[in-house]
């Protein structure tokens, strides 16, 4: 009898999971396992929520076999007494750290599952890593693609595994999540997949800077936690003409790709410029809670607070005001997003504050993003303003985005800050 522990991570699904299909192949015993590591959750209580429904539909889709231990992996392993790890490679330093003390105490093997073209199968020649996006797209675009995994049959656990208990949420974070979140697990990744795919995709290229309507898939918490295939959406898009949404898994798999080569982006600048940042607590702090007086930026932090989310087109603005316009440092503004987003992931949140910033892989890097230009241009009614920023819900589409056309006093009446800075005119 041979026995093998298949360590979930961050690919919380049972189909297309490559790891899973090849130990079904190759052994008798198949113990699917999930450790909670308390240095991962304390990180947001979004993502531990997330987790946890996550975890909850997988040991459903495995009919109860899913082993649940909170602590060290690699003891965990050592007392399920398997003669082998399977686990699905990732790139971020601590999961590369995880992979070196698993292979040191265990028969480790590693599979892809995590992104649609894992870091190094693509380089451009005499380097390890594309620094510019567009070239990477190419190839991308070209590299060979492997099969879509098979879904295990039942599993069962051997009677001397217990599968343990799944704590409750309050039992591993002490903050509070956020009130609307969306619900984890591969049953609720499968059902938005699907239904984008069926009345999204079509104006997907139309709608996904507009984020007043529901335009773009929402599926980056899923994929975040590999509830979903990230080669599964892509295939599933392209058999239907998504390119554009094609390019944007690409853009996932790139940043991939620079934090597998540049293990500190989430600390380091990638291209240094010698960039001084500002200390304003108070700037930072108005930024965070939605009261910076610039609308589109604040809608889009209240979001992020209330859903642990964020529209891309409204990312790229609040982080382009932090950095560019107050001069605050990228970091603290990244540290903010990682502790709300459910997607929150190093390599995707880090690659685009750096892009925002100048310091990563953008070629216009001192390009900076005029936010009353763009909320006419994107929410052209107003509609996400409204929707986030009650105070401003009664006013036109000519105030709503520069509510201080109104005045210091209209703006005390509507209980709204003026803005922290002034945004050149926005006509
Ligand atoms: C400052 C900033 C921080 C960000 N932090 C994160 C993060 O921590 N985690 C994260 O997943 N995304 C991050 N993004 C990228 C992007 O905003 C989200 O992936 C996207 O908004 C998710 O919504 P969606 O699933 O509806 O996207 P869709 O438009 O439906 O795109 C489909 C998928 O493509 C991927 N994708 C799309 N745009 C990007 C991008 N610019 N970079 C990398 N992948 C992309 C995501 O996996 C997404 O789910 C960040 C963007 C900015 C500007």
């Amino acid at each position: 009898m041979s026995r093998v522990v298949v360590l979930f991570t961050r690919d919380l699904r049972t189909r297309d999971h490559p790891a899973l299909a090849a130990a079904v192949r190759d052994h008798d015993e198949v113990v699917p396992l999930f450790v909670l590591d308390d240095r991962l959750l304390a990180r947001s209580a979004n993502r531990a929520a997330f987790l946890l429904d996550s975890l909850e539909a997988l040991r459903k889709a495995l009919r109860g076999a899913l082993v649940v231990r909170r602590g060290d992996p690699a003891q965990a392993i050592a007392s399920l007494r398997a003669d082998s790890v399977y686990l699905t490679a990732d790139v971020g330093p601590y999961a590369r750290a995880r992979e070196r003390r698993l292979a040191a105490v265990a028969r480790l093997s590693t599979f892809s599952g995590n992104a649609v073209v894992d870091p190094g199968e693509v380089a451009p020649g005499g380097g390890d890593h594309y620094r510019v996006f567009t070239p990477y797209w190419r190839a991308w675009s070209t590299a060979p693609r492997r099969e879509l995994a098979p879904p295990p049959p039942p599993l069962e656990l051997p009677p001397d595994v217990e599968p343990g208990e799944l704590p409750e949420l309050r039992a591993l974070v002490t903050a509070e999540p956020s009130p609307h979140l969306p619900r984890g697990g591969e049953p609720e990744g499968r059902r938005r997949l699907a239904a984008f795919l069926e009345s999204g995709l079509d104006r997907y290229g139309e709608l996904r800077d507009v984020p007043g309507v529901e335009g773009t898939s929402r599926l980056s918490p899923y994929l975040r936690f590999g509830c979903v295939s990230a080669l599964e959406v892509a295939e599933s898009a392209a058999a239907r003409g998504g390119d554009e949404l094609v390019r944007q898994l690409a853009w996932r798999d790139f940043y991939r790709q620079l934090l597998a080569a540049f293990p500190s982006l989430g600390r380091d600048d990638y291209r240094p410029r010698g960039r001084r940042w500002r200390q304003d607590p108070d700037a930072l702090e108005a930024w965070k809670s939605g009261r910076t007086g610039i609308p589109i930026v604040d809608a889009g932090m209240r979001q992020l607070a209330t859903e642990g989310w964020m529209h891309n087109r409204v990312r790229l603005l609040a982080a382009s005001l932090l950095v560019k316009s107050l001069g605050i440092d990228w970091r603290a503004g990244a540290a903010h997003f990682s502790e709300l987003l459910v997607d929150g992931d190093l390599a995707s949140n880090a690659g685009n504050w750096q892009w925002v910033a100048g310091t990563g892989t953008d070629t216009r890097p001192n390009r900076v993003f005029n936010p009353v230009r763009q909320a006419r241009r994107f929410d052209p009614d107003g509609a996400y303003v409204r929707r986030y920023v009650p105070e401003l819900a009664e006013l036109g589409p000519a105030e709503v985005h520069e509510p201080w056309r109104l005045g210091p006093l209209g703006l005390e009446e509507l209980g709204y800050p003026p803005p922290l800075v002034e945004i050149p005119a926005s006509r």
